[in-house]
């Protein structure tokens, strides 16, 4: 067996405007370690927890001396959005009803839905600005010999994570229109993928055809069709070359369960059983 993983990097990159702030607390706990135990100290722990630890410890105070290699352990805080690296969009995202009913939060998500037999769609030909529609769907499967089976998680390969870490990425990518996707989720797929800043076309290309001719519908289509039929969709895939067949491979992506969110972080991973089906 084999594990690939697809997701990218989660740190502040020139391809994600929404930026990443990082607080960081060495092992060396700083020029404050000793003097100021971090955890006793006032600001990392709430009072009762202060109460609790100072009981153990009686009057004696930890010092860096009282750890192996006199090296304590680390801590990060990350202050990040929930749409920042490899994420899955959660219904919620796209409105608060879906089908008419109160649209999922990422937690409310069915886990049964987020690990399945995945399908690769090659769009690496598609220009940046350019809208897949459902007979590109049609013709990529027929490539490949397939037929969309329910539950199945299907991933777009354009290619344009090859743009990870430039401005490129974000500004340069193909989308998925509405009968692209309408195509996929009304033969039972739940989540599609992108290797895409966004499944939509990149934000500048959708503003600019709507202010020239004010049409609302060529404004995020993808994930506004998430109104009208339930599904989720994953961006900033990476890697989808690396799967070594179209189908034939399980496709993994639980999300972090943020409470009553339109989204979260994922660690996507193709599972690939040596010699299978091509
Ligand atoms: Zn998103």
């Amino acid at each position: 067996m084999e594990i690939i993983d697809l997701s990218v990097d989660v740190a502040s990159n020139p391809s994600e405007p929404m930026p990443i702030k990082l607080k960081v607390q060495p092992h060396s706990g700083g020029s404050k370690f000793g003097r100021r135990v971090m955890f006793l100290g006032k600001r990392s722990l709430s009072a009762k927890i202060r109460a609790i630890v100072n009981y153990i410890s009686g009057k004696e105070r930890i010092t860096k001396k009282s750890f192996p290699n006199e090296e304590f352990i680390n801590e990060e805080t990350i202050s990040l959005s929930v749409h920042t690296g490899t994420h899955l969009d959660a219904p919620y995202h796209y409105g608060r009803q879906s089908e008419g009913r109160k649209a999922r939060t990422i937690d409310e998500v069915p886990l049964e839905w987020c690990f399945g037999n995945g399908v690769v769609l090659n769009f690496a030909e598609a220009e940046p600005g350019y809208e897949i529609n459902s007979s590109d769907i049609e013709n990529a499967l027929a490539t490949i010999d397939y037929t969309i089976q329910e539950k199945d998680i299907v991933l777009l390969r354009t290619g344009t994570d090859k743009k990870w870490g430039t401005p490129r990425y974000f500004f340069e990518a193909p989308g998925l229109g509405k009968s692209g996707v309408e195509y996929l989720v009304s033969r039972g797929v739940k989540i599609i993928g992108t290797d895409c800043y966004s499944l939509d076309c990149p934000f500048p290309i959708m503003l600019n055809k709507y202010y020239k001719t004010r049409d609302k519908t060529v404004l995020w289509p993808a994930h506004f069709y998430g109104r009208e039929k339930e599904y989720c969709h994953i961006e900033r895939l990476c890697n989808l070359d690396k799967i070594p067949k179209s189908h034939g491979f399980k496709f993994c992506c639980f999300p972090i369960k943020l409470k009553s969110l339109g989204a979260a972080w994922i660690r996507a991973v193709a599972i690939v059983e040596k010699g299978g089906s091509q």
